[in-house]
Parts: structure tokens; C-alpha cells; sequence
């Protein structure tokens, strides 16, 4: 067992973050001084140390190259104006990474190295936290396996390792969605619910497609009818109709259980919503955008908390719809916002101190 602070740290020379402007800085663009690295031999966790940020050293026929195993989470963390440093919902990211781990055939990460791990790596690096509006710490922890072995099995070795970034405001501008007719990114049985790396590399190409004919992002929908909805590009995807917020059930097993998600499903009925988590079909959401009930329709992530919806389009179907004039979308991530950046009471104990 590793107590909380006591992961061996080898420091940095000198720290990179004097060179970095903090403000309005880019998603992704910049790691920080260190990472966390863990190895996974003879079926116990090992070598966890903190270290300064470099490359990685993998032989050519590393099985995650070949075999794909490899899963990761997004998480962030924020400062709050009195510089207390919090982690929103990590143990949430936590229980789904271990899950993407079981179904990828990878051994759970402990409690111990996932979470005490994140918040040892970031106190140490709490200065990269931009202290700003709408500026966050993104976190990504991931694991892929290590052994070297041109045979299809489930390797034996594995890498656990988070990595950190400081991230400026995500303007989520309004979105114009194709809704899928003929691309799947997950079908009962499969790996939908994880998140894994194939699963991204799978939705590019559509994706791709998509952007070529104008639109931001695809609208998935289900693998045998293509008339189910299921999330909206690597978001969540919620469509108000009426006083219901209806959002797809997770059932299935073809939707990542987003963790903003689960928030946004909180807050809304915190602002007296009903929320419904079912499943939704094109069909069902023309008729109700004929009969002039849709409001708001928008996606939900840890990347951009709330991406509102302007366009919809499936076959020759165009829904359009005036974001400017939605007052439930803004409140929800007004509130949202709030919590997470610790301005309002954490009322439903989302946040992680570090
Ligand atoms: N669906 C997919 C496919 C995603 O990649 C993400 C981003 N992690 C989400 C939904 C939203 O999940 P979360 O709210 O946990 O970021």
C-alpha cells in the first residue's frame, strides 16, 4: 500500500512552467514538469514514481501498437480564488477506468496509485493551475500494456501514467451535428462503454466525413437501425423536450457514462426539470421538433462542460435551433461551472481537495 504523499519524486532541473503564459492557454498544448508512471509485473503494481516529464522507451512490437489496449481518463482540476486546489469527481473516473480495464482484459489500478497518486502529482505541480476564470488543470491518466509479443493476447505487463495540462476557457460554440446513418461507434456487446483508444480511433474517419460536408461533429446513432441516439462526437448528448430532459440510457452498454453527465442530470433537476434516461430515437425527436416542443439540445464532457446544439441534420432533415434565446442550457452550466471551480457550495460532495 502507498500512503498519500510518499510516491518517490526524482525533481526536475528546472521547471518549464516560467516559459508558459497561462492565460487563454490552448487545450493540450503544454505538459507540465512531471508525470506519474506505475508498472504492472508478476500481477502487482510496482515502481510507482513521480518523474520529470520525457519520452518513453517501448520496443517495436509493444502489444498496444498492435493490439490496442490502452485506456485513458480526462479529468479536471481548478483553483479556487483563495487558492485551494480542488479535483472534480476523480473517484467517478476512477470506478469507470477500472471498468474500461476489465473489459480490455487489463488489471484494475489501485485506489491507492489512481487517486492519492493524482493529487501527490498535482500539489507538486499546483502551480500550473492557471488561478483564472474558466482555466483548469486537465488530468489524464492512462494505462497500455508493455509486453513485446507478436501473438493476439492479453499482455501480461502494463503501464499505468498521468500526465497533466493547464487548459484556458473551451468556447463551445454552437455545433452543427450530421446525425450517422451509415458509421457505428458501438454496438451491444462491445466496448462503447470504455474508454479505450480504439474507440476514438474508430469515430476520426466519420468524423472526418462529416466535417467535409460542414458539419462540427456526428450525432452517433445505434448499429442495426441507425435510428437510436447515442452521443454526439466524444460528448453526452441531452435534448430538452417539453419540461423533460431526455437523455439515452446507459443500459446498453454503447455509451460512455459520461461523468458531466451525471452532473448535468443532477442539475437539472435541480432547476425543476424532470430528467428521463431512455432511449430516444430520430424518429421520436422530428415529431416533437415538428410539434415545436424541442428546446434546448446540447452535449456534455469534461472538455467543454456544455456544447449547445444550433443544427441537426439526418438525411434531408435540417433542425435548426436559436441558442441565443435557451435559458436552460446557460443556467445548467452556470451552476455547473460554479461547483467545479468552487465559487458555490459543494452541495453534492463532487469535489476532491488536494
Ligand atoms: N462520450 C465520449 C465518447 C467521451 O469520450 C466523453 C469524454 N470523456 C464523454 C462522452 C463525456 O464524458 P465526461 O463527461 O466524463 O467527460
Amino acid at each position: 500500500m502507498i500512503a498519500a504523499h510518499t510516491i518517490p519524486v526524482t525533481k526536475v532541473d528546472a521547471s518549464k512552467l516560467p516559459g508558459v503564459k497561462l492565460e487563454n492557454v490552448p487545450f493540450g498544448k503544454y505538459s507540465t514538469d512531471y508525470m506519474l508512471e506505475a508498472d504492472y509485473v508478476d500481477g502487482e503494481w510496482k515502481n510507482v514514481e513521480i518523474k520529470p516529464y520525457q519520452p518513453l522507451l517501448i520496443g517495436p512490437a509493444n502489444m498496444a501498437l498492435h493490439y490496442g489496449q490502452a485506456i485513458f481518463e480526462g479529468i479536471k482540476a481548478y483553483k479556487s480564488d483563495s487558492g485551494e486546489v480542488f479535483i472534480f469527481r476523480p473517484y467517478d473516473n476512477f470506478r469507470r477506468f477500472n471498468l474500461s480495464a476489465e473489459r480490455l482484459c487489463m488489471p484494475a489500478v489501485p485506489e491507492e496509485i489512481f487517486i492519492d497518486g493524482m493529487r501527490q502529482l498535482i500539489d507538486l505541480e499546483k502551480g500550473w493551475i492557471p488561478a483564472m476564470e474558466n482555466h483548469s488543470l486537465y488530468i489524464r491518466p492512462f494505462m497500455f500494456s508493455t509486453d513485446e509479443s507478436l501473438g493476439v493476447k492479453a499482455s501480461e505487463t502494463y503501464k499505468f501514467m498521468i500526465i497533466l495540462s493547464p487548459t484556458g476557457p473551451y468556447y463551445g460554440k454552437p455545433m452543427k451535428i450530421y446525425v450517422e446513418e451509415k458509421y457505428t461507434r458501438a454496438a451491444p456487446g462491445g466496448v462503447g462503454f470504455s474508454k479505450n483508444a480504439g474507440n476514438y480511433a474508430g469515430s476520426l474517419y466519420p468524423a472526418k466525413v462529416a466535417k467535409d460536408k460542414g458539419y462540427d461533429q456526428v450525432l452517433w446513432t445505434d448499429a442495426f437501425e441507425h435510428k437510436w441516439l447515442q452521443e454526439v462526437g466524444t460528448m453526452n448528448v441531452f435534448f430538452v423536450i417539453g419540461d423533460t430532459a431526455v437523455t439515452p440510457s446507459l443500459e446498453e452498454g454503447t455509451i460512455l457514462a459520461g461523468v458531466t453527465r451525471d452532473s448535468v442530470i443532477t442539475i437539472l433537476k435541480e432547476i425543476g426539470l424532470n430528467v428521463a434516461e431512455r432511449p430516444i430515437s430520430i424518429d421520436e425527436l422530428i415529431k416533437e421538433y415538428d410539434a415545436g416542443n424541442v428546446k434546448d439540445v446540447f452535449g456534455t464532457g469534461t472538455a467543454a462542460t456544455i456544447s449547445p446544439i444550433k443544427e441537426l441534420r439526418y438525411k434531408d432533415k435540417v433542425m435548426t435551433f436559436d441558442t441565443d434565446k435557451w435559458t436552460i442550457t446557460p443556467e445548467v452550466k452556470k451552476r455547473l461551472d460554479a461547483i467545479r471551480s468552487g465559487q458555490a457550495e459543494d452541495r453534492y460532495n463532487w469535489l476532491l481537495t488536494v
